[in-house]
């Protein structure tokens, strides 16, 4: 197969065909889509992200190069669509996260679960991965140091990913991601940041949710904006 097999009429019929199927969506939908000039190139990449990220993970391996590592039972790499043009990003995993070795998958996780529901999507659309891959004790906040030796993988992750959209979930993963030490999520919040050339919305962590439950409406605001960017990304 070359680059001349890949025409838009071909995707047009393929749609139609799907419609007259009677689905209303594909569930590719989420992945990116070539444009002509790209072409067949394009498509490898976009599933050469599946691998990359799998070689990504075998590089971390059994990570000892921070003292985190002493006291976890699983690394929580992260997870979802490698293709996903929306990525959320926590702060490190909690307890139920390092049992599993999944990204918010305790109540907190819960919340976020619902979040993405509302926004039109499922878990597997999105990627979801936090900037600390360890659980530090008793859920304490990361260490600069911590944060420092683990950065690069967040980093990787988003450059293989290149989501359309980022959007960060508390303080922690607002001030590492930006590199900005003293913003503030009460006056970054519900406006967009600029990571590396994609738009970032900070918003609130979903365990602040779950103790101020009031502020749900202002995650859902900036939640809405981040559905509107990606409308027109
Ligand atoms: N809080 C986070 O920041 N990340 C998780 O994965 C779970 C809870």
């Amino acid at each position: 197969m070359n680059n001349a097999d890949v025409d838009i009429s071909d995707i047009k019929h393929l749609l139609t065909f799907y419609q007259a199927l009677g689905f209303d969506e594909l569930p590719i939908a989420l992945c990116d889509i070539p444009s002509a000039a790209q072409g067949y190139d394009a498509v490898v990449s976009t599933c050469d992200k599946g691998s990359l990220l799998e070689e990504l993970r075998a590089e971390i391996g059994d990570c000892q190069r921070c003292k985190l590592s002493k006291h976890r039972s699983k690394i929580v790499f992260g997870t979802g669509n490698p293709c996903a043009r929306l990525m959320l990003i926590g702060e490190a995993p909690g307890r139920e996260e390092d049992l599993q070795g999944q990204p918010f998958v305790g109540d907190a996780g819960m919340l976020l679960t619902r979040l993405i529901l509302k926004m039109g999507m499922k878990r597997e659309d999105v990627y979801i991965a936090n900037i600390i891959k360890c659980r530090p004790p008793m859920n304490r906040d990361p260490e600069e140091e911590e944060i420092a030796t683990c950065r690069e993988f967040i980093d990787r992750q988003i450059q293989i990913i290149k989501p359309q959209v980022i959007m960060t979930l508390g303080r922690i993963a607002l001030q590492a991601l930006m590199g900005m030490p003293n913003l503030r999520i009460t006056a970054a919040r519900g406006h967009f940041y600029d990571y590396k050339g994609i738009p970032l919305m900070p918003t609130f962590h979903p365990a602040y949710l779950l103790r101020n439950p009031k502020d749900k409406v202002l995650t859902w605001a900036d939640a809405q904006k981040v559905m509107a960017r990606l409308a027109h990304a």
